[in-house]
């Protein structure tokens, strides 16, 4: 089964609220306004950036490179269309080097990045496509933020002093701009920042004039701000990512009783037929169950079906997959050699024994089929056997199990033709 689809189905207990008492508001770690040294938790928090617990981490990398690929794009675009400004602004004093062939370079660079960029996001394509995508851009937007530091040091090196000013002003527009747009990969704007901003404010900051000093300190500010923009937007994005993976697993369970779906069964089915495995399918039917929701009414036969699928529950040990089809009609899948028959008839004894909600003993039919499943439209075949076997079942007294393929002969009667109940 392909590792994204078995996690969902792997999932069956667990309940949506938090386990361990942690609190989170749209992925932002929440303190108390009263608690002492409020700020610099907060500040220190929003500076790491969001924890990314393991199970997330791959929908994680997608999403931000998903949104990376659209704002990296822009800032190539940005690039190329500064160029000609770039040139044209050169110091007259500075080298052909530093006036030509750094932008030069720049455009390559950024040229190359719209090809690497040039197809559309696709979120199916997985964690390590997205990786690369993100290492690729990372390294583009690296190297033009070197050869950005150079230029803007080396021309304002060569400047007369009247113009001087200038150049670390051009690349603090052009950076906090390029910083903003990468945003969605904390490393990537983080490291760009850094390698554009620093040689410059060290430049400026270690000729001790005043109007120097002031510009290398309001960039200090406005990257730090730059800072908190950036880790805002990934809590942002962690928040997502997160009501995603909560929207896919409700999608994927019963509400009522939080066993698997008919849609998470048909996705396991479907990875199995993709694998053409040999499988085993069990329908489970409550029996008579509509007589309990007469008796004891609609809300008792909820908590009975509970109480039932927390016994399949059981079954879900390894990789058996237990769902609720619908109504009081659940089933078991697995490969056949993890689902063995026996398996039916040791439920059935569970059933009978167990405590339910409304008092009384309960029992449940049980039809069997399996088979080689190559294509998820294989499921109508298969459940129309296990259908046929449990219709056989039912017919012939409930409480047993029947099995398609040898339903002529096999008769796995379990322990007498009816249901006594524990209350006489
Ligand atoms: P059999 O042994 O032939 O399976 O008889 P049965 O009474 O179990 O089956 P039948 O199909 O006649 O009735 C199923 C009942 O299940 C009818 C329906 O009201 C009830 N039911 C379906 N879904 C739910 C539910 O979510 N909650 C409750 N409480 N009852 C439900
Ligand atoms: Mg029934
Ligand atoms: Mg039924």
């Amino acid at each position: 089964m392909p590792g994204r689809k078995s996690a969902w189905l792997g999932i069956q207990s667990t309940s949506f609220a938090s386990q361990n008492g942690c609190q989170s508001v749209n992925g932002e770690l929440v303190f108390s306004p009263y608690e002492s040294g409020v700020f610099w938790r907060r500040a220190l928090a929003s500076l790491l950036g969001p924890d990314i617990p393991a199970h997330l981490r791959d929908d994680f990398t997608m999403l931000t490179a998903c949104h990376m690929r659209g704002q990296a794009r822009l800032v190539f675009v940005g690039f190329i269309l500064s160029l000609p400004l770039v040139m044209l602004g050169a110091s007259p004093q500075t080298s052909f080097l530093v006036a030509f062939g750094l932008p030069l370079t720049v455009l390559v660079l950024a040229v190359t990045g719209l090809i690497v960029l040039r197809t559309p996001c696709d979120l199916a394509a997985g964690a390590s496509e997205a990786k690369q995508v993100i290492a690729s851009v990372w390294r583009l937007c690296m190297l033009i933020a070197a050869i950005g530091s150079i230029w803007c040091v080396a021309s304002w090196a060569s400047a007369p002093p009247e113009s001087k000013l200038y150049y670390p002003a051009i690349m603090a527009l052009g950076v906090l701009t390029l910083g903003y747009c990468l945003t969605a990969v904390r490393e990537v704007a983080l490291t760009t920042l850094l390698v554009t901003m620093t040689p410059i404010s060290i430049a400026l900051a270690s000729t001790g004039e005043v109007m120097n000093l002031i510009l290398a300190g309001s960039q200090a500010i406005a990257v730090t701000f730059q800072v908190f923009l950036i880790n805002r937007h990934q809590n942002l994005l962690f928040s997502m990512t997160e009501q995603q993976h909560k929207s896919a697993q409700q999608a994927r369970r019963d509400p009522l009783t939080g066993l698997a779906n008919r849609r998470a069964l048909m996705e396991r089915f479907s990875a199995e037929a993709a694998l053409g495995s040999h499988i085993r399918l069990m329908v489970v039917d409550i029996d008579r169950f509509k007589a309990i929701n007469d008796r004891h009414g609609h809300d008792v036969g909820d908590e009975v079906l509970c109480a039932f699928a927390e016994l399949l529950r059981i079954h879900t040990r390894g990789d058996i997959c237990a769902a609720r089809l619908g109504g009081e009609e659940f089933a078991l899948l697995a490969k056949a050699e993890a689902l063995d028959p026996a398996i039916a008839l040791q439920l059935l004894g569970e059933i009978r024994g167990a405590y339910m909600p409304h008092g009384e003993q309960i029992t449940a039919s049980i039809g069997v089929a399996d088979g080689t499943v190559t294509d998820p439209a294989d499921w109508n075949g298969l459940y129309g056997k296990a259908d046929r076997a449990l219709y056989r079942a039912k017919n012939d007294g409930r409480n047993r199990v029947r099995s398609y393929k040898a339903e002529a002969e096999a008769d796995y009667i379990t322990g007498g033709t009816s249901a006594r109940s524990r209350h006489g």
